[in-house]
């Protein structure tokens, strides 16, 4: 079939992107479903960050790549094999394609999937395929979702079924920022109702966060971030207090609103390198940090050792919110349901695929928090 999709060719493009078009929207083929896959017709596809350090090389992808990793739709074809979907049934996919029989999926770490995360560093399908061309070449997959596009074809182990009700523009958010940081509070720093939680970066993930801090009942949810909109969009989610690290020391400040202990449990959702040593300096004794946020692979980072050994502190990082995405992203979408997780609210826009270079420059400068895409729109 012939699809309409944003393609990557190459990480050279300055900002503006509304002007430099990192992105192209092009028509391009997709092959049919093979062997335990699926063809979506994706209705909804967030903007995430990562989508964002993917334009700009600093996560490198193989090239030229069809964008997207935050997406839901509606099943449109089955290839053959595949047993547990059906036509129209209504998905969010996971951006790890879990296989169930590798040492991570057996042992509850499916978001460490091993043949999973090497399809996904290759830029192929879980069973080693790419589906789209251009002219005749095949185009790399992104994280076997590829979300800004019509239709994709997906693995079956990339997509979880979810209730047809829920409306699939929320229901995206599910797939990366919801799973992220939610699962970040819950799964990987298990925070206990009645302690401190400080979030460094309220973007997707961390305001996703402080929403789970308010859920477990935080004694005191503390944001920071250097954008006004976001500190506000995290005070209207549940956080107690917000600080802005360009104007005063997070780190004093955490300690001084949690009475000089530092926060029982931070969540590092900025991928900042800065902020991941804040966030160990800013933790209290006995706390848990959790790094969320991705920076560079060449990233380095100052912290105490001593400060870890004295304090007896845990440092974490937390892939995929360390979530197992077929359990929880279903689980989410109940608490959804029952009002608990006002993700909607989160969602600052939506565009067709044409605005998507203009929407990673909001992204870029702080001026979106969540755009989604409708690829029919
Ligand atoms: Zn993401
Ligand atoms: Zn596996």
């Amino acid at each position: 079939v012939k699809v309409r999709a944003a393609v990557l060719r190459d990480f050279e493009r300055a900002r503006p992107y509304a002007s430099t078009h990192p992105l192209g929207i092009e028509d391009i083929e997709l092959d049919e479903p093979s062997y335990g896959e699926v063809l979506v017709r994706i209705e909804s596809a967030g903007v995430c960050h990562s989508d964002l350090s993917t334009i700009e090389g600093v996560l490198k992808k193989p090239l030229p790549l069809v964008v997207g990793h935050e997406a839901a739709g509606v099943i449109e074809a089955l290839g053959p094999g595949v047993t547990r979907l059906a036509v129209g049934d209504h998905v969010v996919f996971s951006f790890v394609p879990t296989c169930g029989t590798c040492p991570a999926c057996t042992g509850g770490r499916p978001a460490l999937c091993e043949p999973g995360n090497r399809a996904n560093g290759s830029g192929f399908l879980l069973r080693e395929a790419r589906r789209f061309r251009i002219d005749g070449v095949p185009v790399s997959h992104h994280l076997g979702v590829s979300g800004f596009s019509t239709y994709t074809v997906a693995a079956q182990e990339s997509v979880v079924r979810i209730p047809s009700d829920v409306p699939l523009e929320i229901a995206s958010i599910f797939g990366c920022a919801a799973l992220t940081g939610l699962g970040a509070v819950f799964e990987a720093a298990r925070v206990s109702p009645g302690t401190t939680v400080a979030v460094f970066g309220a973007g997707g993930v961390g305001l996703m966060a402080t929403i789970a801090a308010d859920v477990i009942g935080a004694s005191a949810t503390i944001v920071v971030d250097p954008v006004e909109s976001k500190r506000a969009a995290a005070l209207a989610l549940g956080a107690s207090a917000t600080i802005d690290p360009t104007n005063e020391s997070a780190v004093d400040r955490i300690k001084e609103l949690t009475g000089g202990r530092g926060a029982d449990f931070v969540i590092e959702a900025s991928g900042v390198v800065r902020a991941f040593e804040e966030a160990v300096a800013a933790s209290a004794p006995g706390g848990v940090v959790v790094a969320v946020g991705l920076p560079a692979g060449t990233a380095r980072a100052q912290i105490s050792p001593a400060m870890l050994v004295a304090g007896d502190r845990t440092v974490r990082g937390s892939f995929m919110g360390s979530s197992v995405p077929q359990r929880d992203i279903p689980r989410y979408i109940a608490l959804w349901r029952r009002g608990k997780l006002p993700v909607e609210r989160m969602i600052s826009g939506s565009t067709g695929l044409d605005g998507l270079n203009d929407a990673m420059d909001k992204l870029a400068t702080g001026a979106a928090l969540r755009t989604v895409v409708r690829p029919h729109a």
